[in-house]
């Protein structure tokens, strides 16, 4: 699933593409990836867009004259990208806005489930539908950090992918920021030590960062991700081999000996059902 780096990397790339021109066509629309009928999406044609934005992993565009916002949420396998006039694109894209002059925002998404969403909706809709989300994690200040770990009872890798708590950050990026951090994924958030909580915020600024700018240069995970997905590779710290574990459906893999004093965690689904 993309999660804040990569859609930041999206919008920086589409910002100035989607607001060269009008919209003159908006639509077709999948059935599923449309959520909104009030207002039509018909409302957006002749209106120009003013960029791309971002909320954690929702891409924004509002219209230049204030008045709609689309949002684009990509879920796990929804790809947006701008196409070029005259250039073939897919025949049944999931959500396609064409630009006068002949350029296509278009969206895609493969397999059958469309779980990619797209909502047209005023900027005070906009506000209301994503109030609960915390704030951005990008420019995250070490305070706010603070403020979000005090009292919390959760452990460091569900806390930090809840999106009601800081927004942007999914199991990939949990697993980047923690082993930076050299922060077990199973510490209490709310027992860090001002020290751990100093280079917890350390680590968000600078792994982001790092994934914004590996992303801008068209990186694939292969090589942006140094320890998500890399089971049995030598960490690129101390070359001991990354260690993997579920945990809340989610795989966490870690290095046992940057972030976990050199043990392994033991599996708690396997643990439970043993005991
Ligand atoms: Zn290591």
């Amino acid at each position: 699933m993309p999660e804040l780096p990569e859609v930041e990397a999206l919008c920086r790339s589409l910002d100035e593409a989607v607001s060269a021109a009008p919209i003159e066509h908006a639509g077709p629309a999948h059935l599923a990836t449309l959520k909104t009928a009030e207002p039509p999406l018909q409302a957006l044609e002749g209106r120009r867009l003013a960029g791309a934005g971002r909320r954690g992993k929702r891409l924004l565009f509002p219209t230049s004259d204030g008045e709609l916002v689309l949002v684009v949420h990509l879920m796990s396998a929804g790809r947006l990208r701008m196409l070029a006039a005259h250039k073939r694109g897919p025949t049944a894209p999931a959500f396609q806005l064409a630009f006068a002059g002949g350029a296509r925002l278009i969206l895609t998404e493969p397999g059958k489930r469309k779980r990619a969403g797209v909502w047209l909706l005023t900027p005070e809709l906009v506000e209301k539908e994503l109030a609960h989300i915390g704030p951005d994690a990008l420019g995250l200040e070490p305070a706010t950090l603070a403020r979000l770990c005090k009292e919390e009872r959760r452990r460091l890798h569900g806390f930090l992918r809840d999106q009601r708590v800081l927004a942007g950050i999914g199991r990939a990026w949990a697993n980047e920021i923690l082993h930076a951090a050299r922060l077990s994924p199973f510490a209490l958030a709310g027992e860090l030590d001002t020290d751990a909580l100093g280079r917890l915020a350390e680590a968000i600024a600078s792994e982001l960062g790092r994934g914004i700018d590996l992303r801008e240069r068209g990186l694939s995970d292969e090589d942006v991700y140094r320890v998500h997905g890399k089971l049995g590779r030598p960490c690129h710290v101390c070359h001991t081999p990354i260690e993997r574990i579920a945990f809340e459906e989610h795989t966490i893999y870690y290095c046992p000996l940057c972030q976990t004093g050199g043990r392994k965690l033991a599996d708690r689904r396997l643990s439970r059902l043993l005991r």
